[in-house]
């Protein structure tokens, strides 16, 4: 059976070093705020190409974090309006409501995935604050036209970087290309931790002093408490093990692109319909996300070939029982992406065997 996502495989390519650096905090006898999240923090904002960058328990938090700051700053209340895409992970949508924000849902583009960017300005209006792209399956949301659109109605332009590490537009990373932008570093990322992390990265410089505070239960000098914080940090451990993976992290990019390169290149069947990619540096296939309009029958045909695939996502956020009053919503776009969407074994570890066999299966699929 080719896995999915072999985590037991990518862990073991750098074993050694992961060891020795786990090792070394567990003997150390300090586990939280130490020197190597300090540096987890330093090298991931010189990687992602911000000033400030800070660690946190997981994607979720950063994202809910980044909203709660600019709530504290000022800068939102309760009731405004956020707009995000309809087809991303549930996450990007809890760290709006969660703040007492609004989602304003908008379409993806069919062709990219991504927030449509010619349906964004129907539905600003003097409610809305911010723009949360999602650079989704590892792809670069961000457009021109997005950037503009914020500048000239003064809203706040939030990156959800859970998918895209390493990713770039116009030799830019993406985490750096709006105001703010939270990162995840659960284990089946790009960038995976061994457990639960994540990240803020930003320029602004109140922002980064509020989430930090905020995500240390609300303090800035021990024992005295500004905000109703919460705990979300980045553990020693977890961050002794990112740095050691962020410095292979962009010969693991190379690997995840050949691959899906020649998937583009050699999956032929015309039931098939595979990404475009105008850009190689824009896309990091943290997914490598076909359409089949027999989607369902396509994955039992590639399980009997011996080729584990998911679905990135069954349900749509608006039609999920969490969000029940969105249910009778409308969104064709968002729900035919979900209905034929079906993504491909796709990771530095899979070998060149491993692709093609999973190619050779997929072009034999009779619809
Ligand atoms: C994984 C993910 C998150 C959440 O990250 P966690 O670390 O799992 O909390 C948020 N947004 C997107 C698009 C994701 O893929």
């Amino acid at each position: 059976m080719i896995k999915f996502l072999d985590l037991q495989k990518i862990t073991a390519k750098y074993a050694d070093e992961i060891h020795a650096a786990a090792r070394r905090v567990i003997d150390s006898g300090w586990y939280l705020l130490g020197e190597e999240s300090k540096q987890f923090e330093t090298n991931y904002s010189r990687y992602i190409g911000t000033n400030h960058c800070i660690g946190c328990g997981n994607g979720l938090d950063a994202l809910t974090l980044i909203f709660r700051g600019y709530i504290e700053m000022g800068v939102m209340k309760a009731g405004d309006e956020v707009i995000v895409p309809a087809n991303t992970y549930i996450a990007s949508i809890l760290a709006i409501t969660e703040n007492g924000l609004k989602p304003v849902l908008v379409e993806p583009n069919l062709d990219t995935y991504q927030i449509d960017e010619e349906k964004i300005e129907e539905v600003i209006n003097e409610k809305s604050k911010a723009i949360l792209i999602v650079h989704l399956y590892g792809q670069c949301a961000y457009t021109e036209k997005i950037g503009m659109l914020c500048k000239k109605h003064n809203l706040k332009l939030i990156e959800d970087n859970a998918q895209a590490h390493g990713c770039k537009y116009n030799g830019k990373k993406t985490g750096s290309l709006g105001d703010a932008a939270g990162h995840s570093f659960y284990p089946g990322k790009n960038l995976g931790a061994l457990g639960d992390a994540g990240a803020i990265t930003t320029d602004d410089d109140e922002l980064a002093k509020t989430v930090r505070s905020l995500g240390n239960y609300g303090s800035q000098r021990k024992y005295v408490f500004r905000y109703l914080g919460r705990n979300s940090r980045i553990d020693e451990l977890q961050a002794a093990i990112l740095n050691i993976k962020l410095r292979h992290l962009d010969e693991d990019l190379e690997l995840r692109k050949k691959a899906a390169h020649r998937y583009i290149k050699e999956i032929t069947n015309p039931n098939i319909i595979t990404p475009i990619v105008k850009d190689r540096e824009a896309h990091v296939f943290h997914i490598f996300p076909i359409r089949c309009s027999l989607r369902n029958e396509l994955q039992i045909f590639l399980h009997e070939n011996g080729i584990e695939t998911l679905i990135h996502y069954p349900i749509p956020p608006h039609k999920q029982e969490c969000y029940d009053n969105w249910n009778n919503r409308s969104f064709p776009i968002t729900e035919k992406i979900h209905r034929e969407e079906l993504s491909l074994p796709i990771s530095a570890v899979l070998t060149g065997q491993e692709i093609t066999d999973v190619i050779h299966a997929v072009n034999k699929f009779n619809a």
